[in-house]
């Protein structure tokens, strides 16, 4: 299937797993094929940050420590993104939740009706070595919002946006330091809800650590 082909998902859909297994660059080409939100909580803390929010205050040295956001700032803004009309029907939550407070808010928020329960959680199953080598080379264009990678997809000329010429950047959670601590915070907080989501026979796992397009394929499948 090749990529901006129309697909037809109906998905209430969370993509768990490491940062830099690949959730967001599926989320968001799922998310258009499919015509349904893609709500990264990621995204939406950058945003805050760029703009200068009282959120975004709080939460810059957090992130770029690799440290996670509380749960109850992180709750409120999923509950405002969920209840905006774009979001009623479908959407992939990508990066929410990730801790098992957040969970269980999520399952309040969307209550007893089946019309509003979650479809699937997908798991992105990779190595913590394979995480940090694609971390440590990302890049992202300031202007686009790209995303490449020194080794596995460098540009054409160094710290210049193929597509749009923009500057590239290291995003500041993406350095050595901070990689470190989000992959604690990763197996320490997040890893149980996939027991929490297997419990509810909900998971699925796919492997992570295939090229891009190979995992999409099969996400497809998974949500169809
Ligand atoms: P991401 O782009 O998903 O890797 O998120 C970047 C950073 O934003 C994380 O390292 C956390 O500091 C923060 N963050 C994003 N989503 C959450 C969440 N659900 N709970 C707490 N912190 C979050």
């Amino acid at each position: 299937m090749s990529a901006g082909t129309s697909i037809s998902l109906r998905a209430r859909a969370v993509f768990l797993g490491g940062p830099g297994a690949g959730k967001g660059t599926q989320a968001k080409r799922l998310a258009a094929a499919g015509h349904v939100a893609h709500i990264s909580t990621g995204d939406m803390l950058r945003a805050h940050v760029n703009q200068g929010s009282d959120l975004g205050k709080q939460a810059k040295s957090l992130m770029d420590g690799g440290k996670l956001v509380p749960d109850d700032m992180i709750v409120a803004m999923v509950k405002e993104r969920i209840a905006q009309p774009d979001a009623t029907a479908a959407w992939i939550l990508d990066g929410f939740p990730r801790t098992l407070p957040q969970a269980e808010a999520l399952d309040r928020l969307l209550g007893a009706s089946a019309e509003r329960k979650l479809s699937r959680v997908v798991y992105f199953q990779i190595s913590d070595a394979e995480l940090k080598a694609r971390l440590e080379g990302r890049r992202n264009c300031n202007q686009c919002g790209a995303i490449w990678h020194v080794a596995t997809k460098p540009t054409k000329r160094v710290d210049t946006c193929d597509a749009c010429g923009g500057a590239l950047l290291q995003r500041a959670d993406d350095r050595p330091e901070a990689i470190d601590k989000r992959l604690q915070e990763f197996h320490k907080l997040t890893e149980p809800l996939r027991a929490y989501y297997q419990n509810k026979n909900l998971l699925r796992i796919i492997d992570a650590s295939r090229t891009p397009d190979v995992i999409y394929q099969e996400l497809v499948q998974l949500m169809q």
